[in-house]
């Protein structure tokens, strides 16, 4: 099987130029002008950026949470990621107290197994830490689930105390992993949310009022002190307030290793959405939670300037009706969460490119290369380039959609974004050199997508 796609802007993190991309079976094979050669599908991509297929490096599919269960599985979330132009997704599998990773690890890969219509990788949630847990943090390694997310947040869930952080961050030193941060101070948090809930503020914009940016600014600089102990990198992810960037920006400009993503909810929405009348507030509770108006412009300063290497989701979808509905007389026990999957890579090129805060290859790298090179997946993933995987979208700039439960797939009730109008759409995606979008229509199959074995840092 073969395809050519003609007369594209072919667009990369580094370069932009007119062109053709030749692919055969699963990977590009040749790019040039006026490639001769035939091919079994000609796509004209005339008027049209190509451009590698997104990565998603934080989503939460089929995952437990609050007593229900993210509204997303790994059908339907992948489905919707192919719609919106990413190809590839690093999911999370959570090992709880008493099981070992590998256990969890399985569990996750059997979530994904048959479902999956695009590539997925897995972080691995560690919520205890000691000697077989960290050999095993090697194995993972060596097989390819590179990465490992914990929690300064959550306590008595998921939240760890600094020494068991210091201790993965020593070992992910001598393996080659990654530590991923939830930065947020949970204790904190927590005496605030008891607080809150003792005096009767029960309503969803508590949610926010309880979770205070210092928290997370906190959390951060904790989160790369401990790192710049065990000399290791660090990623931390979701990064939602000014706060914490101010402590990634001031460790990068010592020459430190500390990454950073932040989420479209984060560069489009505001704590203004809590104040919405009634109920609708809790379509917004996640955490950490959204942030002032004015905290935007600085994340979108932070994006242009490398403070902030990559754009994730954190999809995470809850229905209102049956799941968000759960906190109605407690914020407390609304399920965290918010769907973004397929709206990302339009909205940050509508938000982002056309008002001139990034550029089209700053817009890749954010949301395709960075990625790839930060997890592991570069430069099969991340990029057009002969011997890259065949994982392209054919975006058209001009077209505008409209953002809603209506004309998106996400299987959730509800749009954060319901109503807006965007810029650009992701007309024809191909995965590994499988047509999965064209003309508006899912034309893959699901269970096709593969585990992405992803490398250590080198
Ligand atoms: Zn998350």
């Amino acid at each position: 099987m073969s395809l050519l796609i003609r007369n594209g802007t072919v667009i990369t993190a580094a370069d932009l130029y007119q062109g053709d991309v030749y692919v055969e079976n699963d990977t590009v094979t040749a790019i040039g002008t006026n490639l001769p050669m035939e091919a079994d599908r000609v796509i004209d991509a005339t008027d049209r950026y190509v451009i590698p297929g997104g990565i998603d490096c934080h989503t939460h599919l089929d995952m437990p949470f609050g007593g229900t269960t993210s509204a997303d599985d790994f059908e339907s979330g992948t489905v919707a990621a192919a719609f919106g132009g990413t190809t590839s997704i690093v999911d999370f599998a959570i090992q709880y107290r008493g099981q070992t990773l590998h256990q969890a690890w399985e569990t996750w890969m059997k979530k994904a197994d048959g479902k999956a219509a695009i590539d997925y990788g897995f972080h691995m949630i560690m919520t205890e830490v000691n000697d077989s847990i960290e050999q095993e943090m090697d194995a993972l390694v060596r097989q390819g689930v590179t990465s490992f997310k914990l929690f300064m947040a959550y306590p008595g869930v998921f939240m760890l105390d600094d020494a068991s952080i210091f201790r993965a961050m020593l070992r992910t030193g001598t393996n080659g992993g990654t530590i991923c941060m939830h930065a947020e101070n949970g204790g904190v948090i927590d005496v605030l949310v008891q607080k809150a809930l003792a005096e009767g503020k029960t309503a969803p914009k508590y949610h926010a009022l309880t979770r205070p940016a210092r928290a997370e600014g906190e959390a951060t600089h904790r989160a790369i002190a401990l790192a710049e102990m065990a000399d290791v990198p660090v990623y931390i992810v979701h990064l939602s307030a000014a706060e914490a960037l101010e402590m990634v920006t001031e460790a990068r400009d010592r020459g430190l290793l500390a990454f950073a993503e932040t989420c479209p909810q984060y560069l489009f929405l505001s704590y203004d959405n809590y104040e919405e009348p009634g109920f609708a507030g809790a379509k917004y509770v996640m955490s950490p939670p959204l942030r002032s108006r004015e905290t935007q412009d600085q994340l979108w300063r932070g994006l242009a300037f490398n403070d902030l290497q990559a754009i994730s989701t954190d999809h995470c979808p809850f229905c209102m009706k049956e799941q968000k509905v759960l906190g109605e007389h407690d914020f407390s026990k609304i399920p965290n969460g918010a769907p973004g999957i397929e709206t990302r890579m339009s909205l940050v090129y509508d938000g982002g490119v056309r008002p001139g805060r990034i550029s089209l290859n700053r817009w890749v790298e954010l949301t395709s290369t960075s990625p790839a090179k930060i997890f592991g997946m570069f430069p099969r993933k991340g990029t057009i380039a002969p011997g890259s995987d065949a994982d392209i979208v054919v975006f058209n700039p001009a077209k505008t959609q409209t953002l809603g439960v209506k004309t998106l797939h996400m299987k959730v009730d509800y749009n954060p974004y319901e109503g807006r109008e965007v810029h650009g759409v992701s007309e024809t995606v191909i995965s590994r050199g499988r047509i999965v979008i064209e003309n508006g229509t899912f034309t893959g199959r699901t269970g096709a997508g593969a585990f992405i074995k992803r490398h250590a840092r080198t």
